[in-house]
């Protein structure tokens, strides 16, 4: 990321009782009244809440959130629409993300409330999407903490009503460029809306040549004009002419294949948009294989650069922890040490925090403990310092992937294994190993986990790990508590449950038990020089199913990558089958991620992350290279 494209904390003073910015000296909005202007210029000004009525769902983009007055407004107007849309999502881009403290400081009394809601879920000042949820997941705000120009490259939603807001072009021209706003056009569906409070005519003319019909109507307070406009280019882009999504599965049905972290993710997500969803597994319950264990560890991975994991495994975080809300019996996140594996490491770590590099870490999201505080804090002495991210720690992975796949009301099948798919009706057909139908439905996920093996073809570059935690008996470890990750990771959950480890041993080539308790033993003594490994008492063990580049695959299954004895060539083409796997060893905080963008790819919502980290986890990524 250029320093340019660098998110920063707003500097916002009270200029006679109006939010002012010192960085583009100008106040954040009309004097005559933020909520005043945002009924106005941005709600009438794209015919709400006319537009939005009796549809299934509706989607605005707004450029600069600001302090959030417009998203606020939009919010209780929606609220107060008897004939509302059933769901809203309002996507907003900004560069420089107030603090809670202002966004309550500057609070308008007419949209109080609200404010005190968008408070309690804001996020810290980190770049990337974030999503916050309101009204029982019927309203999703999407921030995008980004460069308007960068975030313009890499939205993945198609909206129906755009709001320009921000500061004036003279003050900050980099919201306005034509580069920008031809860019947002491109999101726009057939007569989509857009409203400004900006009448210059060079916005106007680019947004003309963009493809919207712009006019000037009345404006507010005592600006005399503002603009709006309607997305009618002359030439229309192929995505233009997709059909909705209810019109192409009116009967919301769901097939999903394999009963793990991922099946049961899907299972959820679709079943809470009123899809009838059925699962199947060759188990005898849900989460019998990897996601059997126990405990696991969540948490994103850190690194001084904004790199694809990085990015994607924050994002996956944030989902996590939203969904760990509804589960609380099952998540202990408070928080969890990272030990360097060696001084070289803890170096490396020391410079992102003296250069602020990728970005400044807000202290609720990574600090850097040296080995005397991790020490302290875990009760045990450790071999170097380490990263603390207070947010992360252990989930009982096995029982939450029961309980919830359990809650979401998903027809299960258990003992039942499918053998081949075929595409027959406009549905996906499973069939069982004497040849006989299962189930049926419009749409399919396939979430085998490491049984992806033996139904991808040759050239789908997926590695089985067959992993080993050792368990120990927690009487060597009276201080040891919670979770330890670092060159390997250790739990201790306290009741005599320790499990030290994991291994990684190509599938098929597994080596003696008593080499993998000696490498799992090493790894402790990496992190804890002076533990007493003890008595091992046997393991934890699973398979975990890996693509070459330890990104998941999610995504539509393209042609050519499951075998033709599972699913002919043919009948892949049509954008109904999904993948949900090759997780590795971030299953938990990839699953719910994964679910969420199928969800997005089937019911043309906004996607919950940018288009880059899409591709970079498109199952089709291997197959174009080959
Ligand atoms: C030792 C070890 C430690 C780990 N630690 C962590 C950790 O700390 N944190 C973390 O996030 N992850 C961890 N993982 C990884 C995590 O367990 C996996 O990423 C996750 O469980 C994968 O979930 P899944 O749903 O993709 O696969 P699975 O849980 O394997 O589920 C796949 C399901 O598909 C079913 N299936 C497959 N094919 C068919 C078919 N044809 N018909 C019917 N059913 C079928 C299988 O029966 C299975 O139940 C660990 C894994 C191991 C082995």
């Amino acid at each position: 990321m250029s320093e340019k494209e660098e998110i920063r904390p707003a500097q916002i003073t009270d200029q006679d009782g109006h939010p002012y910015s010192a960085e583009f000296g100008d106040i954040y909005a009309s004097r005559q009244g933020a909520v005043g202007q945002a009924l106005h210029v941005f709600i009438k000004g794209n015919n709400l809440p006319q537009a939005w009525q009796n549809r299934p769902e509706f989607v605005i983009l707004e450029n600069g959130f600001g302090l959030g007055t417009n998203f606020l407004t939009t919010l209780k107007t929606w609220r107060e629409d008897l004939n509302r849309s059933e769901s809203l999502h309002f996507v907003s881009i900004e560069k420089f993300p107030v603090s809670k403290e202002d966004l309550l400081r500057f609070a308008d009394p007419d949209v109080a409330s609200e404010t005190v809601e968008l408070v309690q879920q804001w996020p810290d000042c980190v770049p990337g999407v974030h999503r916050l949820y309101f009204d029982d997941g019927r309203v999703v705000l999407s921030l995008y903490f980004m460069d308007v120009a960068f975030a313009s490259k890499k939205l993945a939603l198609r909206y129906d009503a755009l709001y320009l807001d921000g500061f004036s072009p003279a003050k900050n021209d980099a919201m306005w460029k034509r580069s920008v706003l031809t860019s947002l056009s491109k999101f726009a569906k057939p007569e989509a809306t857009l409203a400004t409070w900006c009448v210059s005519s060079h916005v106007r003319e680019d947004l003309h040549n963009a493809g919207f019909e712009v006019q000037k109507v009345q404006g507010f307070g005592k600006k005399s004009q503002m603009t709006v406009g309607i997305y009618r280019p002359k030439f229309s882009h192929r995505r233009s002419q997709e059909v909705p999504y209810s019109e192409k599965y009116p009967d919301r049905s769901l097939l999903i294949i394999g009963a793990g972290m991922a099946g049961a993710a899907c299972a959820c997500e679709f079943a809470r948009r009123g899809w009838k969803v059925t699962v199947i597994d060759e188990g005898r319950v849900a989460a019998s294989a990897a996601s059997a264990i126990r405990y696991a560890i969540a948490h994103f991975q850190p690194a001084g650069d904004e790199n694809l994991l990085f990015r994607l495994s924050r994002a996956g975080f944030d989902v996590l922890k939203e969904i760990s809300r509804d589960f609380p019996e099952y998540f202990h996140l408070n928080g969890l040490p990272q030990i360097a594996r060696d001084e070289t490491e803890y170096k490396k770590w020391e410079r992102w925090f003296q250069n602020n590099k990728p970005f400044q870490f807000p202290h609720n999201f990574l600090r850097l403990l040296s080995r005397e505080e991790v020490s302290d804090l875990i009760g045990y002495g450790t071999s170097y310092g380490a990263l603390l991210h207070p947010a992360a720690g252990l989930v009982e992975a096995g029982r939450f992937v029961r309980e919830r796949l359990f809650s979401s009301g998903a027809l299960c099948l258990f003992n039942t294994r499918v053998s081949s798919l075929r595409r027959e009706e406009g549905k996906w057909v499973a069939y069982g190993n004497a040849g006989e139908e299962l189930a049926r439905a419009a749409v399919c996920i396939l979430c085998p986990g490491s049984s992806l093996l033996k139904i991808a073809s040759d050239n789908v570059p997926v590695t089985n790990w067959h992993g080993r935690l050792s368990l120990l008996s927690g009487e060597e470890f009276p201080k040891l508590k919670g979770a330890m990750t670092g060159p390997g990771y250790v739990i201790n959950d306290g009741d005599n449950w320790v499990g030290v480890g994991a291994t990684y041993e190509r599938e098929g080539a597994s080596m003696e038990e008593r080499e993998a308790h000696r490498q799992n033993a090493e790894k402790l003594h990496k992190m804890f020089p002076n533990a007493v490994f003890g008595t091992a008492i046997g393991f934890y063990e699973g398979i975990r199913s890996a693509p070459s580049d330890r990104l998941p695959l999610i995504g539509s299954v393209p042609p050519g990558f499951l075998i033709e004895g599972f699913v002919s060539e043919k009948d892949s083409v049509n954008d109904t089958l999904f993948l949900n796997t090759g997780m590795g060893s971030r299953g938990l905080i990839f699953s719910d991620l994964g679910a969420r963008i199928i969800a997005a790819q089937v019911t043309g919502e906004p996607y919950p992350i940018e288009k880059d980290l899409l591709d970079a986890v498109n199952p089709a990524r291997f197959l174009s290279r080959t």
